[in-house]
């Protein structure tokens, strides 16, 4: 088992040797786009985050520009990957992009994967400012159709096994707390209780 950190899933921006060529460095997305996209995208307590999304049956324009939406709340947020539940769709399908370009997968499931696990930290657009360390296979075989409903099945290594396994957790309502130690989750859950005190000032329901 490796051991390492790695500032990202949704949350943060990948280490430099990691970043994609074409991908536009946070400092140059617009705060508003930025402000835009994350709003779009559900956070801890709302409930469709524990749903199990349903199996994508029809794949017609209307998938396709879920995919196209989900795509653009990834990029301007900016993240690696995204689920449609993150935008309370309880659809199973995930978008991710770890070198050029972004890809699509309808149905993924994970068919295979190593005994060879890392330990890195992961943030998650749902859960901001928030990185633990989670355990993962380090390599996985996926399954799963695209927007066409044609099958794939391919290898996936390191960043992009990782970011798979993280999107299809949240298909099946399994956010990285769960993925931690009991330790972990507990300060996350204190950090985050004290963060929502603070910035709630009594009488402002808005
Ligand atoms: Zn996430």
């Amino acid at each position: 088992m490796r051991r390492g950190t790695l500032y990202d899933m949704s949350q943060t921006e990948p280490r430099e040797e990691q970043q994609p060529r074409e991908r536009r460095p946070r400092s140059e997305i617009p705060p508003e786009r930025r402000a835009a996209a994350l709003a779009q995208v559900r956070t801890l307590g709302d409930p469709v985050l524990r749903e199990s999304a349903r199996p994508v049956e029809t794949f017609d324009s209307e998938l396709t520009a879920l995919s196209r939406r989900m795509i653009a709340v990834m990029r301007d947020a900016p993240g690696i990957g995204l689920a449609a539940t993150q935008l309370g769709v309880v659809k199973r399908m995930i978008v991710y992009q770890v070198d050029d370009d972004p890809v699509t997968l309808v149905n993924p499931r994970i068919v295979g994967d190593s005994d060879d696990t890392e330990v890195l930290d992961e943030g998650c657009l749902s859960l901001p400012g928030v990185t633990v360390p989670v355990e993962r296979p380090t390599l996985v075989r996926v399954r799963a159709r695209d927007l066409r409903g044609r099958r794939l099945e391919y290898d996936a290594e390191d960043l992009e096994a990782r970011v798979i396994q993280h999107e299809i957790d949240h298909l099946d309502g399994v956010l990285i707390l769960e993925r931690t130690s009991r330790e972990e989750r507990g300060r996350v859950l204190r950090e985050l209780r004290e963060r929502q005190t603070a910035a709630v000032p009594s009488g402002s329901g808005l």
